[in-house]
């Protein structure tokens, strides 16, 4: 307890900070639904400031009111001052885990499964193979799933299946120079693009090609460790981290690209945040989250890509939901809306409130499923309010999210990524589709 209560000492600079103004209430998505001080920003971090005492009766009780928080970052993004809320969100998670050990729900899935790449990757493809046994295609949308049998776990969800063939089976690894734009590129391509949306890999891999940049794939990559960090569980995300570090720092690259708005938050932000100065490590992550790049960024700023100055008769309507980590955390918007307007076949559309949460935040959407779909369902009304045909969003998890939720709402609007659009245009334009 002595070493617990030092740790949360620590944090005490950082919670003074927040003087109770109540501005996050107003951009908090979970509060919005129920209404509870405890769920915003200010009562959590008022939470945190008698955590020493309450520590010693309700360790439980804390961790549970700390948990139900999307990491969305939209509490920081307005605070006038300026308290950096997600890391002492994180950091109060790794406290009480420290102090109350992880469930074995977590144990199982992030030290028995993230953790190891190799063998994650191996129990994923059964599962992949096996999938189909347990799920059957949804009705009211092609290309998501439903439980096959009755679980009171999955009860009514929709899914989107695991991809049969991740993408790293499909092109194990890439190693080219960089060709006329002078540069050359490392790709991360993140667990959920390798394993559920390869689509979006490839059509990372095509733009890149396509605009000559030499790119570095790796042979094997493990999780960015966000979704270990969020759980509170350290050593995970640090096993990650340096396994990730050992396959990417030996190269020579000019930008480490992902077309994860998660996965370039965690390492841009999460992965300097959590390594000490002393750390043997820190020069080579604090050099690779500086390279650190989204995909839409990178093509827009890097290589010129523009909106396109016409536009075809037939376009299909497109609209774009900004994922948090991507717009909050990052200050990325207008560059994922280029992309898409690179493409002549679409017309773009906003939507209302493209910022808001879409509700998924990782974990979040397993433990409070019903305020995560209540989240949810004001995307899928803003989206229907569109009246677009594709949704799009720079991150695969707000993906998985729109996917489900519109699936289960019967909607026919397809959802991509910015990337895929983008790539589109490419494939038209060079009459040939580039095989990887
Ligand atoms: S907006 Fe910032 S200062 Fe105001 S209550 Fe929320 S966290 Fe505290
Ligand atoms: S991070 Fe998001 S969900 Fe969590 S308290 Fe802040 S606004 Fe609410």
């Amino acid at each position: 307890m002595h070493r617990l209560a030092i740790h949360i000492r620590e944090l005490g600079d950082q919670l003074a900070l927040c003087k109770r103004c109540g501005m996050c209430h107003a951009v908090c998505p979970v509060f919005a639904e129920t209404g509870r001080e405890a769920d915003v920003a200010r009562g959590k971090l008022a939470l945190l400031d008698g955590l020493v005492d309450e520590m010693f009766t309700n360790p439980g009780g804390v961790f549970e009111r700390l948990n139900r928080c999307l990491l969305c970052g939209s509490c920081a993004a307005i605070c006038p001052r300026g308290v950096n809320v997600l890391e002492i969100f994180i950091k109060a998670r790794i406290i009480l885990v420290d102090f109350m050990g992880l469930s074995w729900r977590k144990k199982i899935i992030l030290r028995g499964m993230l953790a190891r790449p190799g063998s994650f990757d191996r129990k994923i493809r059964w599962m992949a193979a096996a999938q189909k046994i347990f799920n059957k295609p949804a009705e009211e949308h092609s290309g998501t799933s439903c439980a096959r049998y009755f679980s009171p776990l999955l009860r009514s969800r929709h899914f989107v299946p695991l991809a049969s063939a991740p993408f790293h089976s499909i092109q194990s690894s890439l190693n080219s120079p960089a060709g006329s734009s002078g540069i050359r590129a490392a790709f991360f391509t993140g667990c959920l693009i390798d394993k559920i949306f390869p689509n979006i890999a490839r059509a990372t891999v095509d733009s890149l090609k396509y605009h000559e940049v030499g790119i570095f794939l790796p042979e094997s990559q493990g999780c960015c460790g966000m979704p270990a960090i969020a759980a509170g569980d350290m050593k995970t995300f640090i096993q990650l981290v340096r396994y990730n570090i050992e396959q990417f720092s030996e190269q020579d690259f000019d930008y480490l690209l992902t077309a994860c708005a998660t996965c370039t938050f965690a390492i841009k932000r999460i992965w300097p945040m959590m390594f000490p100065e002393d750390s043997d490590i820190k020069t080579k992550i604090d050099s690779i989250a500086e390279k650190t790049m989204d995909i839409n960024q990178f093509l827009v700023s890097k290589t010129g890509v523009k909106p396109s100055v016409s536009q075809s008769n037939d376009a299909v309507s497109v609209t774009y939901h900004d994922p948090c980590h991507l717009k909050k955390s990052l200050g990325i918007s207008d560059e994922p809306r280029i992309m898409i307007q690179a493409n002549p076949d679409y017309s773009f559309k906003e939507m209302l409130e493209p910022d808001r949460c879409c509700g998924l935040g990782g974990s979040f959407n397993l433990q409070y499923y019903e305020i995560s779909a209540k989240i949810g369902q004001r995307k899928i009304e803003n989206i229907k309010v569109s009246e677009a045909s594709v949704v799009t969003s720079g991150c695969p998890a707000c993906m998985l999210q729109l996917s489900t939720m519109l699936s289960q709402a019967g909607s026919g609007v397809v959802v991509k990524h910015p990337v895929e659009i983008y790539a589109e245009s490419i494939t038209k334009w060079c009459n040939k589709p580039e095989g990887l």
